[in-house]
């Protein structure tokens, strides 16, 4: 990360305005953060506190949270800087309750600490993150980034599970979709490489990182989205299966005998690329396929063909789509997914240029070709930096 170090190590002066936010995603096994100065968006610090409560790493995310603290310290960024104007967090559940970043009071914490039966892996870890960095500044603004937020406007028709309406009201039960703060900074950025005003533009954005979620935008606002109740569901991922007949789950209760949790931890932790070909890195399948392996092969296939039926039913759902946004780890990086999920969709009005495709760059940047109706676009995506521009909004007042 590029820095300014010797501008932070500098005194700040007390009755100096603070200009930097502090940001922290609290993972189920890891925290990452990055300290963002917003005069130009630059990261004077970034880091990642990894394997928490694994074998040779920190034992909880207190610990962690209490790393993060000092490693700031020791380059003089530590949290106690008058040029902190506020921490952001990112909190995976906001349920229905929570559809715009929110300061964090007691009562706030309160109801993200309600919302965990939604996110028993996610929103306690966030919960820790925010107490940890409460304690050690009370004064400074705390902000809350939900990522279901964005997907907050899809209408009900979209957001409904065609099941019993009681049990679902009762228990929660709807699509709330994750991956919000990416879906939602992509589909802007998209619509700047455009040069149009986000209102204009409608664009499936592809977020394929480890996790990975497709969404529809209309005009700058969320109308579907693939990932459901959890994070399980929509497209194939690293190690979850995505769609699933939920028949497969009664399916192995009852003829292979395993419990709730053991089936929880197969969907989620031991299917997707890895289930198919024993590989979650689309790094890995590409050397393996490249050398005639079959397995890679065919978790590839499978997760190519999943691809392609999102794009086609958000393409449904929006009835004009303007732009199709590949985005996060897989997304940006992968050449090969991009090429094959683009493949032979003219009928759809989407003509891939493979030469600009296979072009390693950074940045924002379109890979289409010239005569495509749907521009295809790469766009890298950074949560943190939304997350920091929505801390910062909030926090100024
Ligand atoms: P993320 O969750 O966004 O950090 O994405 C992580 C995933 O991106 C990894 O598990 C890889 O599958 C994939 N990835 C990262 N770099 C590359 C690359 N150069 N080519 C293909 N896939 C990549």
């Amino acid at each position: 990360m590029s820095g300014r170090q010797d501008d932070g190590r500098a005194d700040g002066g007390g009755e100096q305005h603070g200009t930097r936010v502090l940001v922290l995603n609290s993972g189920s096994s890891s925290v990452k953060y990055q300290l963002v100065e917003m005069a130009d968006e630059s990261r004077p610090a970034a880091g990642v506190v990894e394997r928490i409560g694994e074998r040779g790493g920190v034992a909880d995310h207190a610990q962690a949270l209490r790393t993060v603290a000092e490693r700031l310290d020791a380059e003089g960024l530590g949290l106690d800087s008058p040029r902190l104007a506020a921490v952001g967090h990112r909190v995976v559940h906001g349920g229905t309750r929570f559809t715009e970043p929110t300061l964090i009071t007691d009562e706030v914490l309160a109801e993200i600490r309600a919302l965990v039966p939604l996110a028993p892996l996610h929103n306690p870890a966030n919960i820790t993150g925010i107490e940890v960095a409460r304690r050690l500044r009370p004064d400074l603004p705390q902000v809350a980034v939900f990522d279901t937020a964005f997907h907050a406007t899809i209408p009900e028709a979209a957001a409904r599970y065609a099941i019993d309406a009681a049990t679902a009201e009762r228990y929660g039960i709807r699509r709330y979709g994750f991956h919000g703060t990416s879906h939602a900074y992509v589909s802007q950025a998209t619509a700047a490489l455009l040069g149009r005003d986000p209102a204009d533009v409608n664009v499936i954005v592809l977020h394929l990182g480890n996790g990975a979620s497709a969404s529809a935008v209309r005009g700058g606002v969320c109308v579907d989205t693939s990932m459901g109740l959890t994070p399980l569901e929509g497209l194939v991922m690293g190690t979850r299966s995505g769609d699933v007949d939920p028949g497969v789950v009664f399916h192995l209760a009852r003829v292979a005998g395993m419990g709730t949790d053991d089936i929880d931890t197969l969907l989620n932790k031991k299917s997707g690329l890895l289930g198919l070909c024993g590989a979650n890195d689309m790094r890995e399948i590409g050397r393996r396929m490249a050398e005639g392996d079959a397995d890679a092969r065919l978790a590839f296939d499978v997760y190519v063909h999943r691809l392609r039926r999102y794009v086609g039913a958000f393409t449904a759902v929006l009835g004009r789509v303007d732009a199709v946004a590949f985005t996060a780890g897989v997304g940006e990086n992968s050449a090969a997914v991009r090429e094959a999920a683009m493949s032979g969709l003219q009928g759809l009005g989407i003509t891939l240029d493979s030469v600009a495709n296979a072009v390693r760059a950074p940045g924002a940047r379109l890979v289409s070709a010239p005569s495509s109706r749907v521009a295809v676009a790469v766009v890298p995506t950074d949560e943190e930096l939304a997350i920091a521009r929505d801390t910062y909004a909030l926090a100024r007042g």
